[in-house]
């Protein structure tokens, strides 16, 4: 594994998202000075808080998922999670509803859900569930310490036994038709592979490695925190301060200040010069890439493939929750079109999927009482479509109401009391390349040694979606340890 060079006392960090806190937890207990510059007055980036006349709504994830991995960032500075996180599992992970009226409850327990498919739906399903179990969780194994849990600098440290073993489990073949196999109900084959939208492909073209995302939250079972998602960063962030980080907030990094190809100083908004000997970037790529010397970027950057992005819409409500289940996705009718209207076309599907989360239901105290936070997620091109979001937006979001009060919600749009309606055009103004907050696509070429490096110059390390190993929570915390490690060495 390459690492930096040279001394490595002293590392700022820009960025509080959860990549750069994951590497300033490590960092700070293998006894190195860290600074965290954050241009927000809060930690947590991506998984924000909003609070609207006594509602609170996260503003990003809502599924959490592989909990042992907060666990184990924290366990690096010797903090226990149940000390800092009061963590509920989510049961059922999802309600799945579908366009012919029927429902099925993804049930992260094998048993349980198996009885339920044979009863629901057949027990030649059944069976193929609980192989595609066996499946996901060899795979799960073979990859996570060996491709995602580990620096990789380049195609031959793919050279392992578990490639092979991958390949003849035919890891590498399409997702769908490969989950396909294991099921004959089309109702299950979505409920499986949908996951694929978080890695930025359809399942019709995301490698079936990706069936690893539906063993995460199907099999391994979904959480959430009291207090909503945007507690993790806040225990992170207090954790690292506990041992001696030093986190600036409301300081935004303006430059990476280069002797040659070593970063020695970090400056920000406020006029400071921050001495550094080694520096970690956990902004969205590009944005990384624009406090380092002009032209310095790999030209391969502005030709990467983004995910698509998605709008949300946080709806503080009067309607009670009662009977709903914290996770519900409804499916279209369409499928197979979607994809191609959101990845291809680039154009905002005409019957789209949608996920609709009432975190009220784990924790009521995110409501005034009584009442409901909701938060409705719907996939869109990112900015590379042609859609003008922000003449677009308001009728998008009308459009969002009738179709939740369609699917059953009746009433929706009358009990709004507050909301947030956040578009592509939105993201974009956040700092996020082509508008969409799940960075560059998961695709063959941009996945484990082809994805970008986290390692620049002398001593620049990446840390967060853009880079190795990927988008999402449990793959942010990875990528805080793997920068850690290209500073420390391991960090286990
Ligand atoms: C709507 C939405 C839904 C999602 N759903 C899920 C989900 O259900 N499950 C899941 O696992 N993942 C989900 N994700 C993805 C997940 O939230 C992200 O992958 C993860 O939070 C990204 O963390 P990060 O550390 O890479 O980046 P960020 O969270 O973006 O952190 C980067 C930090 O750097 C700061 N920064 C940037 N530039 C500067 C600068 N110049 N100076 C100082 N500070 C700077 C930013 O303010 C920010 O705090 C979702 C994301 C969104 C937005």
């Amino acid at each position: 594994m390459r690492t930096v060079h040279g001394p490595t006392d002293h590392v700022v960090i820009v960025g509080a998202g959860l990549g750069g806190l994951s590497a300033a937890l490590r960092l700070a207990g293998a006894g190195r000075r860290v600074t965290v510059i954050e241009r927000e007055s809060v930690p947590g980036g991506r998984a924000g808080l909003a609070e609207i006349d006594g509602f609170r709504f996260d503003t990003g994830p809502t599924v959490l998922t592989m909990p042992d991995l907060i666990a184990d960032a924290l366990a690096c500075v010797g903090e226990e999670l149940d000390d800092w996180l009061d963590l509920r599992r989510v049961e059922p992970a999802y309600r799945a509803c579908f366009a012919d009226g029927s429902r099925l409850d993804v049930i992260a327990d094998v048993e349980v859900m198996a009885e339920q498919i044979g009863t629901v739906i057949s027990p030649r399903d059944a069976a193929g569930y609980r192989r595609f179990v066996a499946f996901a969780e060899r795979l799960y194994a073979l990859e996570r310490s060996d491709f995602i849990d580990r620096n990789l600098d380049g195609p031959l440290d793919l050279l392992r036994p578990s490639l092979a073993r991958l390949v003849a489990m035919g890891g590498f073949r399409r997702l769908a038709p490969k989950v396909d196999s294991y099921f004959a109900d089309e109702r299950l084959r979505r409920i499986f592979t949908f996951q694929s939208m978080y890695a930025g492909r359809s399942p019709y073209d995301a490698l079936a490695i990706y069936a690893v995302i539906a063993y995460m939250d199907c099999v391994a079972g979904v959480w959430f925190p009291v207090g909503g998602m945007h507690a993790v960063p806040v225990a992170l962030a207090g954790a690292a301060e506990k041992h001696g980080v030093d986190i600036r907030y409301d300081t935004t990094a303006t430059k990476v200040e280069m002797a040659g190809s070593r970063a020695t100083a970090v400056h920000t908004s406020s006029g400071d010069r921050i001495a550094a000997d080694v520096v970690v970037l956990n902004a969205d790529l590009a944005s990384a890439w624009d406090l380092l010397p002009v032209d310095s970027a790999p030209r391969r950057l502005g030709k990467l493939e983004y995910s698509p992005s998605c709008a949300s819409l946080l709806a503080g409500s009067s309607l009670p929750d009662t009977g709903m289940a914290h996770h519900t996705i409804h499916f279209g009718k369409a499928w197979r079109e979607t994809f191609r209207e959101l990845i291809s076309a680039r154009l905002p599907a005409t019957d789209p999927s949608l996920l609709v989360s009432v975190p009220t239901v784990t924790d009521p105290a995110l409501a005034p009482a009584g009442k409901s936070s909701w938060y409705v997620l719907v996939p869109v091109p990112n900015l590379d479509g042609a859609t003008d979001w922000d003449s677009m937006g308001p009728g998008y979001r009308d459009q969002i109401v009738k179709r939740l009060e369609t699917l059953g919600y009746a009433g929706f749009g009358d009990a709004i009391e507050v909301e947030s309606f956040t578009t592509p055009a939105d993201w974009a103004r956040r700092g996020m390349a082509r508008g969409t907050p799940f960075s560059i696509a998961h695709s063959f070429g941009q996945t484990g040694p082809f994805r970008p490096s986290n390692l620049a110059f002398d001593n620049v390390v990446f840390a967060g979606t853009g880079t190795q190993p990927g988008v999402g929570v449990p793959m942010v915390l990875l990528s805080g340890r793997l920068a850690a490690e290209r500073i420390v060495g391991p960090v286990r």
